[in-house]
């Protein structure tokens, strides 16, 4: 049944939009799944030829009777500390899927002496909720404040389970939600299909500025960069020591690069790694990978797009095409980092062009 409602929800806009129609009337993500499907096409009164609808999907349902799903739904996210009254939920180093359901991503909240900050809400409606009980499994105290350190849907698709609390980011990242938020939801729907269910996009409320922040009785620092996008928050907190990095680190994993700025992203790099030289930092958290006490993933990040973009300015002067330059093979050192082959076909897609023109520029 699961693996029905999933196809359904999973398909398209017109599908989504039904998932919203559940979500505004009260069916969370632990209604049993007979009773969401019951439910979905009784409540549905602008869908048109519904008798259609309802016979497609009970001869779906007699083929997928047959096929059993194991997924739950249950991201199973378990709150790391990381610091002192701070926790991390460390995602897989993997692309999008509908294993992973999404959870490729590292959300974050500090418990602070009169409420919660949340950092990133992760790729999708239910993540967002079972982050929101697994906080409250952690601190009785109420979420003070979601922030989203940039427009990447994996990043923020989560705000909806915070909708009653407010959400803040930088003023071009809630730009980009507005402008980009509909097109990636729809993306991530198509790779991880059944656990997008009613993810509809939330945007932020409030906008931030760098400099510093007093929220829910911590002070902490905003340092507004750009490069990954065209802007990423860098979130110090100065009680615990822990630098929030967003998507400017990727750690043990190879970065995505579709919105990227390589020159400005290494730029952001090397203030980065001056928080790391700071004499209270204690701990880095990448927006994907592992947490670390040093500025080895700052390095593996600069060392991954410094390749690339050397990569791809000498493919381009060499008079390569596009095919070429995506059958290269990656240099050893970068060969066993995971998603390293399908990021480097993505970024070829989109870096490789630029650097082409840029050679046809350069010649007299
Ligand atoms: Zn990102």
């Amino acid at each position: 049944m699961k693996r029905l409602i999933g196809w359904l929800l999973g398909t398209g806009a017109s599908l989504r939009r039904r998932g919203r129609l559940l979500s505004t009337n009260g069916v969370g993500a632990g209604a049993g799944a007979g009773f969401e499907f019951k439910f979905k096409f009784t409540l549905t009164p602008f869908a048109p030829s519904s008798a259609q609808r309802v016979s497609k999907c009970l001869a779906l349902f007699a083929l997928s009777l047959g096929t059993a799903h194991a997924a739950d739904f249950d991201y199973r996210l378990t709150a790391r500390p990381i610091a002192e009254n701070v926790y991390a939920f460390i995602g897989k180093t993997e692309d999008f899927d509908t294993v992973n359901g999404g959870n490729i991503v590292n959300t974050a909240f500090i418990v602070a002496a009169q409420g919660v900050i949340v950092i990133d809400s992760g790729p999708s409606l239910r993540y967002g909720q079972q982050m929101r009980r697994a906080i409250a499994a952690i601190t009785a105290k109420p979420v003070a404040l979601v922030i989203n350190t940039h427009h990447h849907p994996d990043h923020f698709l989560g705000n909806q389970a915070f909708a009653d609390v407010p959400i803040a980011a930088l003023a071009e990242t809630r730009n980009g939600i507005a402008a980009d938020g509909n097109a990636f939801a729809e993306n991530l729907f198509r790779m991880s299909g059944d656990w997008m269910k009613g993810t509809e996009v939330q945007a932020p409320t409030q906008t931030l500025s760098a400099g510093r922040l007093d929220v829910a009785g911590r002070r902490l620092r905003l340092v507004a960069l750009d490069g990954h996008t065209g802007a990423d928050l860098v979130i110090v907190d100065e009680t615990s020591g822990v630098v929030f990095a967003g998507d400017l680190v990727f750690n043990g994993r190879a970065p995505t690069t579709p919105h990227a700025d390589v020159a400005h992203w290494l730029k952001a790099l090397d203030q980065l790694d001056a928080l790391t030289r700071e004499a209270g930092f204690k701990l880095l958290l990448p927006g994907h990978g592992a947490p670390t006490g040093d500025a080895a993933p700052i390095r593996q990040t600069r060392a991954w797009l410094s390749w690339l973009s050397a990569a791809m300015r000498d493919a381009a002067k060499a008079g390569l095409d596009m095919n070429e330059v995506l059958a290269r093979p990656l240099p050893p050192e970068f060969a066993s980092l995971p998603v390293a082959a399908s990021e480097y076909r993505r970024s070829v897609g989109h870096l490789f062009p630029a650097a082409e023109q840029e050679a046809l520029g350069a010649k007299p």
